[in-house]
């Protein structure tokens, strides 16, 4: 028999109900847990609450296994973050795309954001952020990535903040984010920055876990080294599974 008992006025559930009630509140704690799943270079796929979010899905990355994208975040026209052929094979007809009005004439329906941009997909909040270099570039006077073409994207579900950087060097901007959650930085040369400077702007953003990504010809223990802030975890992710280094 149950037995119901009574707290101060209150009926309370029967004791019986109590694993049923941690069951449900375990799948739904896990549900609201993020996970990451590294694939290739810039690209990789978050888990959150039953959807599959694609951060520049590629044709280098192996994604045997993974769920149909619910959510499509493009950061940039260079063909390590917009490959459609694998954009066409990770969505389905309802997956949404998001991404800088910059690649406009390949993808006609996407949701274009400019940096500052911000909209709310699938309970998702998205704000897109400037991603670009700062000073390098092919030659004197020209950079590769220009301030306000890229987007790098603030995500935020279930209260939590989760930064990707796109393409780009150690801005002004990215230092004064505050509050992150997971970050997801950016590094190798030429294109945008060496190890060291993107752990100096780790140091100043302060995220509770950082992912460097983007990251290949980095030597990735000189970052993890000189993140120094206190309570910045660095996780290593493998964005290279096929190499044999
Ligand atoms: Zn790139």
């Amino acid at each position: 028999m149950l037995v119901t008992i009574k707290s101060r006025g209150f009926s309370v559930l029967p004791w019986a109900c109590y694993p049923a009630v941690l069951l449900l509140f375990t799948a739904f704690a896990l549900a609201q847990q993020v996970e990451v799943v590294p694939i290739n270079h810039a690209s990789l796929v978050l888990k959150w609450n039953g959807k599959a979010i694609y951060v520049d899905p590629w044709s280098q990355g192996n994604y045997e296994g993974q769920p149909k994208a619910d959510l499509i975040l493009i950061t940039d026209i260079h063909q390590d973050h917009l490959d459609l052929q694998q954009i066409a094979a990770v969505r389905k007809p309802d997956t949404v795309i998001v991404a800088p009005p910059a690649v406009q004439s390949s993808i006609a329906e996407a949701q274009f954001l400019k940096n500052g941009g911000t909209t709310e997909v699938l309970g998702i909040g998205i704000t897109a952020l400037p991603a670009y270099n700062v000073t390098r570039g092919p030659s004197a006077g020209q950079v590769y990535h220009p301030k306000g073409r890229g987007n790098g994207y603030l995500l935020e579900m279930s209260g939590k903040r989760i930064y990707i950087s796109g393409d780009t060097e150690c801005t002004p901007e990215m230092k004064q984010l505050k509050n992150i959650d997971i970050a997801f930085i950016c590094m190798n040369l030429p294109y945008t920055m060496p190890p060291e400077e993107a752990a100096q702007c780790v140091n100043e953003i302060r995220p509770k876990v950082v992912y460097p990504y983007h990251y290949r010809g980095s030597d990735l223990q000189v970052f993890k080294k000189a993140v120094t802030a206190p309570g910045v975890e660095v996780k290593l992710g493998n964005w290279y599974p096929g190499d044999s280094k």
